[in-house]
């Protein structure tokens, strides 16, 4: 029976790349050395990093006027940076509290300036988490930027519309949903994202940046943090995460195989309508999400019989299904159902789903 992983990231890898590293482990692109062994600084390496920055940016369709850079320090690193590089002490931003990530990236933020804390989620009439709309976020006129989590991978909620206030410099922690779907990059100032669920291990954290944010960086910034220095080092001020920067390599190649970002985006709906239409089928289990802010990567839902969940997940991993225990913080269960996962992989889970509410209900 195969396994199906559904954990929140690190997450289930596409079996054909796990292949391919298994494959070339010890003779890495016909060097002799594993990429374990292999100098950053090496023609081989360089040569591959700039491929791989390349298919990234055909797959997400970014204009010339941005950088990529290949940082360190997961998201949680960018939640330190961004103030850092982008404010002053005295400046103020708007922080969109969407969820636990959003009000994260805020918290961090406070040590180094006075962001505003800016919350968007409410219940509504039907006891269901729903998030304001754009139109509806009241942006302080002398913030610095606006930052935001279009994908809540703890709860499982999403923000859908795609940004546009002008004369705001906008953030996105893309975290649980780069190259999930298709988005006008135009839209935004500066995206990033840490690398453990859609792009390859830990490690690795990827910032598309504006050309013209890094103007105005001091040299205060640490060096580490530092956007300016990042990009005048071809994103290698220290040792970077070869192993990563490699897997990642592999997985923009997949994508593009597989028909790049539209055509993924049409099977995460897919996966993620199939398996949201079971659950609102039955009584046994609910999403206490509004669907038009239900994400597509993270679909979180609890058991009506609380007490049953320990055991749906004890069951659920004899059966093969790996991960779905929910975070601590919200509670349930959570099947994260990045690009590695296939239709089947719903199709199981809902089977074994079925069976348990028969069993239990
Ligand atoms: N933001 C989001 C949306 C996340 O899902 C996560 C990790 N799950 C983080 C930030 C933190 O990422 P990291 O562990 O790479 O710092």
């Amino acid at each position: 029976m195969k396994i199906y992983n559904f954990n929140p990231g690190p997450a289930m890898f596409p079996k054909k790349i796990l292949l391919k590293i298994q494959k070339n482990f010890h003779n890495w692109n016909k060097s002799n050395c594993s990429i374990l062994e292999i100098s950053h600084r090496s023609k081989n390496f360089l040569e591959y990093a700039i491929n791989t920055e390349k298919n990234f940016r055909e797959l997400l369709n970014i204009p010339s006027e941005y950088h990529v850079l290949f940082a360190q320090g997961g998201a949680r690193g960018q939640f330190s940076a961004i103030p850092l590089n982008l404010l002053k002490p005295h400046e103020t931003s708007d922080y969109i509290n969407s969820g636990f990530w959003s009000y994260a990236a805020f918290l961090e933020a406070k040590k180094f300036c006075h962001p505003k804390n800016i919350n968007i989620k409410y219940i509504n009439n039907s006891k269901l988490h729903t998030l304001l709309p754009m139109n509806k976020w009241k942006l302080n006129p002398d913030s610095q930027y606006v930052h935001y989590c279009p994908n809540e991978t703890i709860e499982g909620i999403s923000i859908f519309e795609e940004p546009n206030f002008s004369q705001k410099i906008v953030i996105g922690d893309f975290s649980s949903v780069i190259l999930s779907r298709v988005i006008n990059i135009k839209k935004y100032s500066l995206i990033y994202a840490s690398a453990q669920k859609n792009i390859g291990p830990a490690g690795l954290t990827i910032i598309i940046i504006k050309k013209d944010l890094l103007k105005n960086i001091t040299q205060n910034v640490p060096s580490i943090l530092n956007y300016q220095i990042l990009f005048k080092t071809n994103s290698m001020f220290n040792t970077p995460p070869i192993f990563s920067w490699y897997v990642a390599g592999l997985t923009f190649k997949w994508l593009k195989k597989k028909g790049g970002i539209a055509a993924i985006e049409k099977k995460n709906i897919l996966k993620a309508k199939t398996l949201y239409k079971y659950i609102d089928s039955t009584e046994f289990y609910n999403n206490l999400v509004v669907p038009e802010n239900r994400s597509l990567m993270n679909i979180t839902f609890f058991l009506k019989n609380h007490t049953l969940t320990p055991i749906f997940l004890n069951n659920a991993e004899k059966n093969k299904l790996y991960g779905l225990k929910g975070h601590s913080a919200y509670g349930g269960i959570r099947a994260s159902i990045y690009n590695a996962m296939s239709i089947k992989g719903i199709f199981s889970l809902i089977k074994f789903m079925k069976y348990f509410e028969k069993k239990f209900g």
